[in-house]
C-alpha cells in the first residue's frame, strides 16, 4: 500500500452511539465498511483522511429485514448477503442481479451497500436499482435519524446530502410492483466498472434509471412519461437523448454511452411488453 500505515489512526466502533460520537467529536474521521473503495484510494496515494473508524463490529447494521411492508437493507450488508437473502430475492430481484455483477467474489464478500451509496460514484451498480425502486436512504447523526428519498440524496458529482457526522444506517425500499430489470455494460462480465448501468421497473408509469451517463445516477422522467403515455419508442429515445449527459473518459466515449443507453431502454421496453 503506497500510503504508509503509520500515517493514520484506525479506531473500531463498538456501538452505533460510539461511532456517531467519534464522527461528531473528531471531524475528518473517515468511516470504513468493507474498505474496498478506501483501500484503492490509499493504494494510489490519495489519502481520504488521517483518522479512520472501522464500522464492521456494528453487526445490527448488517441485517436485512422487513418493516411495515418495506424492505430494510442495513448499510453494512455485503453483496454476498444481498444475494443470499430470501427477502431481497423475492422483493428486489434487480438488486440481486446487480450484486452478482459487482467486482468479483472477493469484492462481493467485503463490499457493502452502504459503501456503494456513500462512495457516490455515478457508476455505482446499486444506485440505479435504488433510484428505480424509489428507495429512501436512512441517515443517523448526532441529532437523530432522517430519511432522504433516494432521488434527493445526490447533489452533484460524488456529492450527497450526507453530513460528515452522519452515517448511512440503511436503505429502505417500498414494495415494487411490476417487472424488474437490470443490465450492466462493462468491459467484462466481472471485475469491470460500468460503462453504462441501467435499472427499471415496468410499473404504471414505468420507472427508469441510468448510471454513468451524467455526474450522478439519474431517473429519466421525460423518457418515463413518453413510454407511459404510449408514445413511439423512437420518440421516447429522443427524450432519453435530451436528458442524459454522458462524457468521454478512460472507460468509454459519450457517443458509445448514448448508443448503449438507447439500446438498453429499447431492450427493456420490448422484452417486458
Ligand atoms: C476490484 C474492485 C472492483 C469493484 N467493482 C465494482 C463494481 O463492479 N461495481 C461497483 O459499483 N463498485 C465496484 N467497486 C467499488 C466498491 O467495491 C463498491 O463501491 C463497494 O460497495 C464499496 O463498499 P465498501 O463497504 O467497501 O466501502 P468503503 O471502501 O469502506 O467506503 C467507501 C466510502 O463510503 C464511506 N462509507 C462506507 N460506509 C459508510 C456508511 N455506512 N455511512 C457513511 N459512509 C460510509 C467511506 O467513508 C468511504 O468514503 C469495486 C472495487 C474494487 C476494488
Amino acid at each position: 500500500m503506497r500510503t504508509a500505515s503509520r500515517d493514520f489512526t484506525l479506531r473500531r466502533a463498538r456501538t452505533l452511539k460510539d461511532a456517531l460520537a467519534v464522527l461528531r467529536d473528531e471531524p475528518g474521521t473517515v468511516p470504513l465498511a468493507g474498505c474496498t473503495d478506501v483501500y484503492v484510494a490509499l493504494q494510489f496515494g490519495s489519502r481520504p483522511g488521517e483518522r479512520y473508524l472501522d464500522l464492521t463490529p456494528l453487526k445490527a447494521l448488517r441485517r436485512i429485514s422487513e418493516r411495515d411492508g418495506r424492505l430494510v437493507i442495513g448499510a453494512l450488508a455485503t453483496y454476498t448477503d444481498v444475494q443470499r437473502s430470501r427477502l431481497v430475492r423475492s422483493r428486489l430481484r434487480m438488486l440481486v442481479e446487480a450484486s452478482r455483477l459487482v467486482g468479483g467474489i472477493q469484492i462481493q464478500n467485503r463490499g457493502t451497500v452502504g459503501g456503494n451509496l456513500a462512495n457516490a460514484s455515478p457508476a455505482g451498480d446499486t444506485l440505479p436499482v435504488f433510484a428505480a425502486a424509489e428507495a429512501d436512504v436512512v441517515l443517523q447523526g448526532p441529532e437523530g435519524e432522517r430519511r432522504v428519498p433516494f432521488t434527493a440524496f445526490y447533489t452533484g458529482y460524488r456529492a450527497s446530502v450526507r453530513r460528515p457526522d452522519e452515517l448511512i444506517t440503511a436503505v429502505e425500499v417500498p414494495a415494487v410492483e411490476g417487472r424488474q430489470w437490470f443490465r450492466k455494460v462493462g468491459m467484462r462480465a466481472a471485475q469491470a466498472i460500468s460503462k453504462v448501468v441501467f435499472a427499471a421497473v415496468r410499473s404504471t408509469p414505468p420507472r427508469l434509471s441510468l448510471g454513468s451517463v451524467g455526474p450522478t445516477v439519474v431517473r429519466l422522467p421525460r423518457t418515463e412519461r413518453a413510454l407511459g403515455s404510449g408514445a413511439a419508442l423512437d420518440d421516447a429515445i429522443t427524450e432519453l437523448n435530451d436528458e442524459i449527459s454522458p462524457i468521454d473518459d478512460l472507460r468509454s466515449t459519450a457517443e458509445y454511452r448514448r448508443q448503449v443507453a438507447a439500446n438498453l431502454v429499447r431492450e427493456f421496453w420490448t422484452r417486458t411488453a
